[in-house]
């Protein structure tokens, strides 16, 4: 018999691939050149020289039966073991191998680390606004996603909303800096503020909270601002951490899980963690590219021009009309919608060829996400498109 859960998840399409799909159908009809796609968060930069020259050259030199050969099912110990290095040398913190476990992506390590922390029923809580797929992630660990307003006026770390929010039934929460899709990166006042309610929540649960760091765009930052290392406020954190954006490359799908050794039960918690990747069929994550990020580690595609798309646009818009906040990190601006239904707005905005996403998806109606993650010819050719949309409102 079908899985009814399991065939309506992979009948509803997001509606961030709805729109993906319906730009395709658009430029068949209308010419690509007419087509403003900023609907998916694909890294539009190159893979820095280290992801093809690393390729070729594990390809030649690398014992060809062992790089395609399975792992262990945590990954390989000399990648673990760089990847520890890596943690301990760039942020200071504590880490060992035995802290590694490697994942296709965050995606994968954000399910393994639900799984391994969330029993039934327990809930698991997110700052708005939030990457549409923890509540699928979260559901699936047998929890229950919870989301909490931002602070007015912006997309900081309500910390006041968030206390009130946790409470004994509280497993975890889910923290993503910098953030899609607001393109916000929370302080370490904001991070220090969380870790002092965590700990003061985690007493009176009687049990740890965890905050499960969810760290894809960490180095995708703009004007030196600095993002926090979580593990170095609060112990009991596990990051899920994803190359797919830092070196362009999502569809190869690899990433891993760090359970900081200073949570509680770390020895525990790393073993359910891979019991659940284990359950999930999440074992061994591709091998040669296990390889290959290891000897790319601290490397990043050239975020340069991410940086001239988001001056570029944020120029462009301002002086339209649009409101948005300033993002400082990730490849996304998240913009106020100019009017009250962002699904209307995103409606309209198709009959000038513009993909925007309504915020809906990421808890924050009345917002459209922007991905600027696109060739700059592209974002050139859309500023009148936008200019006629925002004239479109405001006649
Ligand atoms: N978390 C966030 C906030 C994301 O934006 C994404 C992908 O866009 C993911 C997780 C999943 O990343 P991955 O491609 O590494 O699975």
């Amino acid at each position: 018999m079908i899985n009814e859960k399991y065939l309506k998840l992979g009948t509803n399409r997001s509606t961030i691939r709805e729109l993906f799909e319906f730009g395709k159908k658009l430029s068949s009809e209308i010419g690509s050149e007419n087509v403003f796609d900023y609907s998916l968060g694909n890294p539009s930069v190159a893979p820095p020289l280290c992801v093809n020259e690393g390729i070729e050259k594990l390809i030649r030199e690398y014992d060809g039966t062992k790089l395609h050969a399975y792992t262990s099912a945590e990954g390989d110990i000399d990648v673990r073991k760089n990847i520890a290095h890596y943690i301990r040398d760039t942020f200071g913190a504590e880490a060992e191998a035995k802290n590694v476990y490697m994942t296709a992506g965050a995606a994968a390590a954000l399910s393994a680390a639900l799984g391994a922390i969330v029993t039934e029923g327990e809930e698991v809580i997110t700052p708005v606004p939030y990457f549409p797929e923890y509540r699928v992630f979260a559901e699936e660990a047998g929890g229950r996603l919870v989301t909490v307003s931002a602070k007015d006026g912006g997309f900081g770390l309500d910390t006041e909303a968030l206390g009130e929010a946790i409470g004994k039934a509280c497993a975890a929460v889910i923290i993503n800096s910098p953030n899609n899709p607001s393109g916000k990166v929370y302080t370490e006042a904001e991070i220090k503020a969380l870790a002092d309610l965590l700990k003061k929540k985690s007493k009176e649960a009687g049990h740890p909270i965890y905050i499960i760091a969810d760290e894809p765009y960490r180095e995708l930052v703009y004007d030196g601002v600095n993002v926090p290392y979580i593990p170095n406020y609060y112990d009991n954190t596990i990051v899920c951490y994803s190359f797919s954006k830092s070196l362009s490359i999502p569809g190869e799908r690899i990433g891993y899980v760090f359970v900081s050794p200073k949570a509680e039960n770390a020895k525990e918690v790393f073993r359910a963690v891979c019991g659940a990747g284990r359950s999930l069929g999440y074992v061994c994550a591709p091998s040669l590219l296990q390889r290959l990020v290891s000897d790319c580690l601290g490397k990043s595609a050239d975020i340069d021009i991410y940086d001239s798309n988001r001056k570029m646009l944020l120029e462009a818009l301002t002086s339209y009309g649009y409101e948005t906040e300033k993002p400082e990190g990730a490849f996304y601006l998240f913009v106020r919608s100019l009017c009250p239904d962002a699904k209307e707005f995103s409606e309209r905005a198709k009959k000038y060829g513009l993909l925007l996403v309504p915020g809906d998806d990421f808890g924050a109606p009345g917002y459209v996400r922007i991905a600027y993650c696109q060739d700059p010819k592209m974002i050139e050719r859309s500023l009148g498109a936008f200019k006629k949309l925002s004239d479109e409102f405001r006649a």
